[in-house]
């Protein structure tokens, strides 16, 4: 009760206070007896002490260094930690006028941990966690402070697992011994062609080959997945990633298409279509016979709105019965709408361009509208299209002079993901007794 009253900062700092000195106890316990030893060693040759020395050779308590963990909170500044623990503010001017130091502790991130240990508030060692593989190591020594930094690369495992859905992707992504990661990326690999949400249904089968990061012998986490594959309602659906030669990666069909398709069918994540593409729709506010010529995905308030497609910025502004509104355009003549937004994505202006998936604003209710949703529509040279029907333009495919180089690299996980897969001739093969 008593530590629930006080802010959680102190509540961390009392803890590893006193961690600190249960350790200090602890090494005092154990280094006194050995300094007895020395003592009485010392004290064999030469006749007994007179009293008043004796009194003064009494040993004194080994003055503890103090250890503390520190968890960064928004807003934190090595600055206040120093000063709330009591540390010696010279010490912090010292560290950071080491070589790259600064650097390395001014930016602190919430959640980042700090340890260090001090002897009265003078600070004798700091680490801190950089990176999944990097951790910074300060230390003093008699002529001052120096740091290093300690790398502790990850290890890559490649593995590949395979299973079939009976309730959801979770379960069965789970149950063959993959993590929660692994199926949101899968969903996300195969997000253009297949719905997750609504289409998928028992019987529907996957196969991965994917990326484990280790370190020290312990798993650390899911990395990429390098091959897939998604049967779903019996068509079956491929992918395998590969490295452009400026380093991005993308996911292309065997055949080197690309998965991904110029535009999403959904610009919001989680939304569920709440009123469909219909020219003879009863407006539910006008309450009149007006075409709907878009799609309503209801979301929370404050939901993410992204661009469906590379564009730039047409308009952005308030629009009659649309409210906030933003209008892309994109080549071929296609623009997309967004009406309805609670707000603009930071900075967004006319003429900026954008990335397809980039976040423009937020799902809101101003304009004509009943509830918080998102009003999207998508238009070819001014007409409309149902969004949820129009075909869409193709992101571009493996350039001809990287093909040797892509069948060359994704033949091997191919393979992988025939030596796995339901579907697979080569696994039923294998599978008869
Ligand atoms: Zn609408």
């Amino acid at each position: 009760m008593f530590a629930d009253a006080r802010p959680r900062r102190f509540g961390i700092f009392a803890s590893c206070l006193v961690a600190g000195v249960a350790i200090a106890t602890a090494l005092t316990s154990t280094l006194a007896p050995s300094a007895f030893d020395a003592a009485g060693a010392l004290v064999e040759a030469p006749p007994a002490a007179p009293p008043a020395v004796e009194a003064v050779a009494q040993p004194t308590p080994v003055s503890p260094f103090e250890w503390a963990e520190i968890t960064i909170r928004r807003n934190d500044t090595l600055d206040a930690i120093f000063r709330q623990m009591e540390l010696s503010l010279a010490d912090l001017a010292e560290l950071r006028s080491l070589p790259d130091v600064r650097r390395s502790l001014d930016r602190l991130r919430p959640g980042d941990i700090i340890t260090l240990t001090h002897l009265d508030g003078e600070l004798k060692s700091l680490t801190r966690r950089m990176s999944d593989t990097a951790t910074l190591s300060v230390t003093r020594s008699d002529d001052g402070f120096s740091a290093n930094i300690i790398e502790n690369p990850l290890e890559i495992e490649q593995t590949a697992l395979a299973g079939t859905i009976d309730s959801s992707l979770f379960v069965a992504v789970n149950r063959a011994g993959g993590s929660d990661t692994l199926a949101v990326t899968l969903a996300e690999v195969f997000r253009y062609d297949i719905d997750f949400v609504n289409e998928v249904q028992p019987g529907d089968s996957f196969a991965v080959a994917y990326e484990q990061q280790w370190q020290d012998g312990e798993y650390v986490r899911d990395g990429e997945i390098a091959a897939a594959e998604f049967v779903n309602k019996g068509k079956t659906f491929r992918a395998v990633r590969y490295v452009m030669p400026d380093g991005s990666a993308e996911y292309f069909t065997p055949d080197g298409h690309s998965v991904r398709k110029a535009f999403l069918r959904f610009p919001v994540e989680f939304g569920r279509i709440s009123s469909g593409f219909n020219l003879a729709r009863r407006h539910p506010v006008l309450n009149r016979v007006r075409a709907h010529k878009g799609i309503d995905f209801a979301a929370p308030v404050g939901t993410a709105i992204k661009a469906a497609g590379s564009g730039r910025v047409s308009f952005r502004g308030v629009k009659g019965g649309y409210g906030n509104a933003v209008i892309l355009s994109h080549a071929g003549g296609v623009t997309t709408l967004y009406g309805h937004m609670s707000r603009f994505a930071r900075g967004l202006s006319v003429g900026d361009k954008v990335k397809q998936g980039e976040v423009i604003g937020y799902v809101g209710m101003t304009g004509l509208a009943t509830g918080p949703h998102l009003h999207y529509e998508y238009r070819v040279d001014g007409v409309h299209r149902n969004p949820a029907k129009v075909p869409l333009p193709k992101a571009e495919s493996i350039p001809a002079h990287l093909r040797a180089d892509f069948e060359a690299r994704t033949a091997p996980l191919l393979a992988q993901l025939d030596s796995i897969s339901a579907s697979s001739p080569t696994r039923v093969a294998q599978n008869i007794p």
